[in-house]
């Protein structure tokens, strides 16, 4: 007989996970399928937690090397990869185990296969040995994620021509590594194998790494990776890469037509990611997408078949594990008749590598195209006290304010714990704050959050420290 639930959710990853959690606390019946064989979805199986590992391991390994400049002298140093690998694999095992336990301590049922619509109501699950189950629910949530881009006519092989997913588990260190794409994954990618010995040479198309940020910031950022030995060639396209013995060829074209071989042992491709919905039979059941292949919805998140819901990395708006969560926990509230909402003024973003870089809201080049007036403060780690005892100075914060109302409008920051500091930001910007509001708040001395109160005070020319 065809199971029933009052909610089904297809795809485990940190929208699905989270919504069926809350659908379940919200007293629905709930299903969750996932087909990767575990839970938690890009997110952590190949993406931010395997990351993130890495990051602050090759960070360790970094500092531990140059840790004689500040009086501690250790010697013979060395990289055991095999080792560092598994220490990641452990952090994505554990973390991946304790969602599983989140759902079954949720009463949520989990379903190991690939979904699939029958109808707008029922749901046709294939396990790994093409075992069949159908199931039927009211309400079907899609949060099957993303994938990688990968260039045209360019097949990855996940070993000498990687995605993201490839470049978290190479078995070697590159000797030169050639990562197509100055954005968040090749930047944090780039950071982990340049730490750990790899020259790496970043191919990006536009004339700045990380399109969207704050300007500033990003010029910034890449002052300081350049400083770090990471290579950037600008407003580069790529036109081919051809596999050899040794590794591959990455063939360019630079802006006045010039043209450059790269010679390497691994390419990474991190050129964006895009919607997921291959296998879902859409066109059973009529989901409409937009022209960017994403799962098109209103503002409940409801796709153009009322009972099907979309929500992640699968429709618009940041590819980002918080954004999905956020919609996760709406999606399910508005299905149990309550109004979820999320606030996309306030979504962060961070990227990890060091020094860390965030930020939230407006940026002055949205301010000034959308012809705001704005008022800017910025305080320099350079200043901090913090900063200064553990010799962590590099970069600064920046506050955009309402040139009237002093309302905080955006922040953009580059320096130590950066993704750490936004959220008080994001706070403030919730509550509607001024930047008066965070310049009077007590802030603990000496803390890197005093580069923030700073920052505040100097919106209106009267910091202290600078
Ligand atoms: P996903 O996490 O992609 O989950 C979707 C799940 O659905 C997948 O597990 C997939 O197997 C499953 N699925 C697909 N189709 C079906 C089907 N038909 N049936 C059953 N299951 C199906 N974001 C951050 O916020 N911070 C970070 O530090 C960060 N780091 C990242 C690092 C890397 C290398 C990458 C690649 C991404 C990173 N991201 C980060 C982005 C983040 O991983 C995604 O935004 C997030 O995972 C999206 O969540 P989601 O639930 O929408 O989709
Ligand atoms: P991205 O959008 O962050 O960056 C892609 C970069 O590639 C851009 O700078 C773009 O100009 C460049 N580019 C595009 N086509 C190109 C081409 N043909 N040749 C050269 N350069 C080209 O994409 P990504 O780095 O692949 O990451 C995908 C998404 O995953 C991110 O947008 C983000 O949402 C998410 N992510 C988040 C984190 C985090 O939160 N720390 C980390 C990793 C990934």
């Amino acid at each position: 007989m065809t199971e029933k639930f009052q909610a089904i959710v297809i795809g485990g990853g940190p929208g699905g996970y989270v919504c069926a959690i809350r659908l379940a606390q919200l007293g629905l019946k709930t299903a969750c399928i996932e087909s990767r064989g575990s839970l938690g979805g890009t997110c952590l199986n190949i993406g931010c937690i395997p990351s993130k590992s890495l990051l602050n391991l090759s960070e360790e390994f970094h500092k531990i090397k140059n840790l004689s400049n500040k009086g501690i002298e250790v010697e013979n140093v060395k990289l055991n990869l095999g080792k560092m690998m598994k220490s990641k694999d452990k952090a994505v095992t554990v973390l991946t185990k304790g969602v599983e336990f989140l759902l079954k301590k949720n009463k949520v049922t989990y379903f190991k296969g690939t979904g699939s619509f029958k109808s707008k109501n029922e749901i046709l699950i294939k396990d790994e040995n093409n075992k069949e189950i159908l199931i039927q629910s009211e309400k079907i949530i899609i949060a099957t994620g993303s994938v990688p881009v990968p260039l045209p006519g360019i097949e990855f092989d996940e070993k000498t021509i990687v995605s993201s997913t490839g470049a978290l588990k190479l078995n070697e260190v590159p000797k030169k590594m050639v990562v197509v794409g100055g954005g968040y994954i090749g930047l944090e990618m780039g950071s982990v194998w340049s730490r750990l010995g790899a020259d790496v040479h970043v191919v990006e198309f536009l004339d700045h790494i990380t399109p969207g940020m704050d300007k500033e910031i990003s010029n910034e950022f890449m002052k300081i990776l350049k400083k770090q030995g990471i290579n950037f060639h600008m407003q580069h396209k790529v036109e081919n890469i051809k596999k050899n013995s040794s590794g591959a060829i990455v063939l360019t074209t630079d802006k006045d037509g010039n043209k450059k071989e790269f010679d390497c042992d691994v390419v990474l491709i991190s050129v964006g990611r895009k919607p997921n919905t291959k296998g879902l039979n859409l066109e059973n059941v009529g989901v409409e997408l937009d022209k960017k292949s994403r799962i098109k919805t209103n503002k409940n998140f409801q796709t153009n078949i009322n009972n099907i819901y979309a929500l992640g990395d699968v429709i618009a708006g940041p590819m980002l594990a918080h954004k999905a969560e956020d919609e996760g926990v709406a999606v399910a509230e508005n299905i149990a008749g309550q109004s979820g909402h999320v606030n996309y003024d306030t979504i962060p973003g961070v990227i990890y590598t060091t020094p860390e870089v965030a930020s939230i809201g407006k940026t002055e080049e949205q301010l000034n195209n959308q012809n705001i007036k704005y008022k800017i403060g910025k305080f320099s780690f350079m200043a901090n006290s913090r900063a200064k005892a553990i010799d962590d100075v590099e970069g600064f914060v920046k506050i955009l304010a309402d040139e009237k109302s002093d309302k905080v409008l955006g922040a953009h920051l580059i320096g130590p714990h950066a993704g750490e500091l936004i959220a008080e930001i994001g706070i403030a910007m919730e509550f509607g704050a001024s930047s008066e509001d965070i310049a009077r708040t007590c802030h603990a001395h000496p803390t890197f959050s005093e580069a923030v109160k700073e920052a505040a005070l100097s919106v209106d020319k009267r910091a202290i420290h600078s």
